[in-house]
Protein backbone atom coordinates (compact mmCIF):
# COMPACT_ATOMS: atom_id res chain seq x y z
CA UNK A 1 0.00 0.00 0.00
CA UNK A 2 0.94 3.94 -0.80
CA UNK A 3 1.54 5.64 2.28
CA UNK A 4 -1.14 8.34 2.88
CA UNK A 5 -0.80 11.86 0.97
CA UNK A 6 1.48 14.20 3.70
CA UNK A 7 0.90 17.45 4.65
CA UNK A 8 5.02 17.43 5.07
CA UNK A 9 7.63 15.42 4.31
CA UNK A 10 8.47 13.40 7.20
CA UNK A 11 11.90 14.05 6.74
CA UNK A 12 11.59 17.54 7.52
CA UNK A 13 11.04 16.99 11.58
CA UNK A 14 14.75 15.44 10.99
CA UNK A 15 16.26 17.86 13.44
CA UNK A 16 18.40 15.04 14.95
CA UNK A 17 16.62 15.01 18.57
CA UNK A 18 14.07 11.84 18.08
CA UNK A 19 17.85 10.29 17.32
CA UNK A 20 19.59 10.91 20.72
CA UNK A 21 16.68 10.06 22.39
CA UNK A 22 17.07 6.77 20.73
CA UNK A 23 20.44 6.72 21.33
CA UNK A 24 19.55 6.90 25.02
CA UNK A 25 16.84 4.59 25.49
CA UNK A 26 19.36 1.55 24.28
CA UNK A 27 22.46 3.02 26.80
CA UNK A 28 18.88 2.65 29.42
CA UNK A 29 18.42 -0.47 27.80
CA UNK A 30 22.20 -1.50 28.98
CA UNK A 31 23.66 -1.14 25.30
CA UNK A 32 26.45 0.33 23.57
CA UNK A 33 24.65 2.64 20.98
CA UNK A 34 28.30 3.32 19.44
CA UNK A 35 28.87 -0.38 18.83
CA UNK A 36 28.84 -1.35 14.82
CA UNK A 37 25.22 -3.43 14.64
CA UNK A 38 23.51 -0.05 16.65
CA UNK A 39 25.15 2.88 14.75
CA UNK A 40 22.62 3.53 12.30
CA UNK A 41 19.09 2.41 14.60
CA UNK A 42 18.38 5.43 15.86
CA UNK A 43 17.71 7.22 12.37
CA UNK A 44 16.30 3.70 11.40
CA UNK A 45 13.73 3.34 14.46
CA UNK A 46 12.97 7.08 13.66
CA UNK A 47 12.27 6.78 9.89
CA UNK A 48 10.25 3.62 11.12
CA UNK A 49 8.16 5.57 13.79
CA UNK A 50 7.49 8.68 11.39
CA UNK A 51 6.30 6.25 8.56
CA UNK A 52 3.74 4.11 11.23
CA UNK A 53 2.35 7.43 12.45
CA UNK A 54 2.41 9.00 9.29
CA UNK A 55 -1.25 8.88 9.23
CA UNK A 56 -1.22 11.85 11.92
CA UNK A 57 -0.34 14.00 8.68
CA UNK A 58 -2.94 12.99 6.50
CA UNK A 59 -5.39 15.15 5.17
CA UNK A 60 -8.51 12.87 4.92
CA UNK A 61 -10.38 14.82 1.99
CA UNK A 62 -7.03 14.28 0.69
CA UNK A 63 -6.30 11.24 0.44
CA UNK A 64 -10.55 10.72 -0.74
CA UNK A 65 -9.50 13.19 -3.05
CA UNK A 66 -13.20 13.50 -4.23
CA UNK A 67 -14.01 9.71 -4.90
CA UNK A 68 -17.32 10.35 -3.49
CA UNK A 69 -20.07 9.60 -6.12
CA UNK A 70 -23.71 10.04 -6.45
CA UNK A 71 -25.47 6.74 -7.16
CA UNK A 72 -28.85 5.45 -6.85
CA UNK A 73 -27.55 2.51 -5.30
CA UNK A 74 -29.27 1.27 -1.62
CA UNK A 75 -27.79 -2.46 -1.18
CA UNK A 76 -24.86 -3.28 1.44
CA UNK A 77 -21.51 -2.19 0.16
CA UNK A 78 -18.40 -4.23 1.67
CA UNK A 79 -14.98 -4.18 1.65
CA UNK A 80 -13.59 -7.29 3.40
CA UNK A 81 -9.72 -8.26 4.88
CA UNK A 82 -8.25 -5.25 4.72
CA UNK A 83 -4.96 -5.60 6.25
CA UNK A 84 -3.57 -3.17 8.62
CA UNK A 85 -1.03 -2.37 10.78
CA UNK A 86 -0.96 -0.02 13.86
CA UNK A 87 0.71 0.53 17.49
CA UNK A 88 -0.96 -0.01 20.57
CA UNK A 89 -0.78 3.52 22.27
CA UNK A 90 0.19 1.80 25.87
CA UNK A 91 3.22 -0.24 24.95
CA UNK A 92 3.69 1.00 21.04
CA UNK A 93 3.95 -2.13 20.13
CA UNK A 94 2.44 -3.43 16.94
CA UNK A 95 -1.34 -4.56 16.45
CA UNK A 96 -2.31 -5.90 13.05
CA UNK A 97 -5.03 -7.89 11.24
CA UNK A 98 -7.79 -7.06 9.64
CA UNK A 99 -10.68 -4.95 8.55
CA UNK A 100 -14.25 -5.35 6.99
CA UNK A 101 -15.67 -2.32 6.44
CA UNK A 102 -19.74 -2.23 5.11
CA UNK A 103 -21.93 0.72 4.56
CA UNK A 104 -25.69 1.17 2.69
CA UNK A 105 -25.83 4.31 0.84
CA UNK A 106 -28.06 6.71 1.02
CA UNK A 107 -27.45 8.99 -2.06
CA UNK A 108 -23.52 8.90 -2.12
CA UNK A 109 -20.77 6.52 -2.23
CA UNK A 110 -17.23 6.26 -2.25
CA UNK A 111 -14.62 4.96 -4.50
CA UNK A 112 -13.51 1.66 -3.19
CA UNK A 113 -10.09 1.65 -3.49
CA UNK A 114 -10.71 4.80 -1.32
CA UNK A 115 -11.48 2.58 2.12
CA UNK A 116 -8.90 0.97 2.59
CA UNK A 117 -6.50 4.32 2.28
CA UNK A 118 -9.25 5.27 4.97
CA UNK A 119 -8.05 2.61 6.87
CA UNK A 120 -4.16 3.18 6.72
CA UNK A 121 -4.85 6.95 7.49
CA UNK A 122 -6.08 5.71 11.03
CA UNK A 123 -4.14 2.50 11.76
CA UNK A 124 -1.07 4.75 11.39
CA UNK A 125 -1.16 6.10 14.39
CA UNK A 126 -0.33 5.64 18.11
CA UNK A 127 -4.16 3.45 18.81
CA UNK A 128 -6.27 1.11 20.50
CA UNK A 129 -8.16 -0.89 18.68
CA UNK A 130 -11.79 0.23 19.91
CA UNK A 131 -10.79 3.79 18.92
CA UNK A 132 -9.13 2.63 15.18
CA UNK A 133 -12.87 0.99 14.81
CA UNK A 134 -14.87 4.06 15.75
CA UNK A 135 -12.80 6.59 13.75
CA UNK A 136 -13.21 4.57 10.63
CA UNK A 137 -16.99 4.45 11.10
CA UNK A 138 -17.46 7.63 12.02
CA UNK A 139 -15.51 9.22 9.00
CA UNK A 140 -17.53 7.30 6.62
CA UNK A 141 -20.70 8.88 8.52
CA UNK A 142 -19.05 11.76 8.32
CA UNK A 143 -18.20 11.71 4.66
CA UNK A 144 -20.88 10.32 2.81
CA UNK A 145 -24.12 10.27 5.33
CA UNK A 146 -25.26 7.04 4.57
CA UNK A 147 -27.98 4.80 6.26
CA UNK A 148 -25.69 2.58 8.46
CA UNK A 149 -22.32 1.72 8.70
CA UNK A 150 -20.71 -1.35 10.22
CA UNK A 151 -16.85 -1.97 10.85
CA UNK A 152 -15.35 -4.69 12.46
CA UNK A 153 -11.80 -5.20 13.24
CA UNK A 154 -9.82 -8.38 14.07
CA UNK A 155 -6.32 -7.98 15.64
CA UNK A 156 -3.24 -9.66 17.18
CA UNK A 157 -1.57 -7.30 19.72
CA UNK A 158 2.13 -8.28 20.56
CA UNK A 159 1.66 -6.34 23.50
CA UNK A 160 -0.64 -9.73 24.57
CA UNK A 161 1.18 -11.90 22.76
CA UNK A 162 4.73 -11.35 23.20
CA UNK A 163 5.07 -10.49 26.79
CA UNK A 164 2.56 -13.39 27.44
CA UNK A 165 -0.58 -11.58 29.20
CA UNK A 166 -3.13 -13.87 27.21
CA UNK A 167 -2.72 -16.77 24.89
CA UNK A 168 -0.50 -16.60 22.07
CA UNK A 169 -3.11 -16.65 19.45
CA UNK A 170 -5.84 -14.16 21.45
CA UNK A 171 -7.32 -12.52 19.05
CA UNK A 172 -9.39 -8.96 19.68
CA UNK A 173 -12.46 -8.40 18.16
CA UNK A 174 -14.01 -4.98 17.77
CA UNK A 175 -17.34 -3.49 15.95
CA UNK A 176 -18.81 0.04 15.35
CA UNK A 177 -22.20 0.07 14.12
CA UNK A 178 -23.91 2.93 13.33
CA UNK A 179 -27.44 3.78 11.66
CA UNK A 180 -29.51 1.15 10.83
CA UNK A 181 -26.38 -1.24 11.57
CA UNK A 182 -27.15 -0.69 14.72
CA UNK A 183 -31.03 -0.14 14.58
CA UNK A 184 -32.02 -3.01 12.14
CA UNK A 185 -30.62 -6.80 13.83
CA UNK A 186 -31.51 -8.12 9.77
CA UNK A 187 -28.92 -5.90 8.38
CA UNK A 188 -26.55 -6.19 11.53
CA UNK A 189 -27.10 -10.34 10.93
CA UNK A 190 -26.27 -9.74 6.78
CA UNK A 191 -23.13 -7.79 7.08
CA UNK A 192 -21.93 -10.67 9.94
CA UNK A 193 -22.87 -13.66 8.03
CA UNK A 194 -21.39 -12.10 5.07
CA UNK A 195 -18.16 -11.87 6.88
CA UNK A 196 -18.71 -15.73 7.90
CA UNK A 197 -19.22 -17.09 4.68
CA UNK A 198 -15.64 -16.77 3.49
CA UNK A 199 -11.87 -17.37 5.45
CA UNK A 200 -11.04 -14.29 6.68
CA UNK A 201 -12.75 -13.23 9.98
CA UNK A 202 -11.48 -16.50 11.61
CA UNK A 203 -12.26 -15.67 14.97
CA UNK A 204 -16.09 -14.83 13.56
CA UNK A 205 -16.33 -18.45 12.25
CA UNK A 206 -15.17 -20.03 15.41
CA UNK A 207 -17.20 -17.96 17.06
CA UNK A 208 -15.56 -16.47 19.64
CA UNK A 209 -17.02 -13.38 21.34
CA UNK A 210 -15.04 -10.25 21.48
CA UNK A 211 -12.52 -9.67 23.60
CA UNK A 212 -11.07 -6.37 24.37
CA UNK A 213 -7.56 -5.57 23.81
CA UNK A 214 -5.02 -3.81 25.54
CA UNK A 215 -7.49 -1.99 28.22
CA UNK A 216 -6.12 -0.66 32.36
CA UNK A 217 -3.04 -2.66 32.33
CA UNK A 218 0.46 -1.99 33.46
ZN1 LIG B 1 -0.63 -2.54 24.36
Amino acid sequence: MQAPPFAQPYNLYDNGRMQDLISNILSELGEDPDREGLLNTPKRVENSLRFLTSGYQADIDRVLNGALFTVDYSEMVIVKDIDFYSLCEHHLLPFFGKCHVAYIPSDRVIGLSKIPRLVEVFSRRLQVQERLTAQIAETIREKIAPLGVGVVVEATHLCMSMRGIEKQNACAMTSAMLGTFRDSSRTRMEFLELLRLRGGAGALRQGQSADLACIAEE
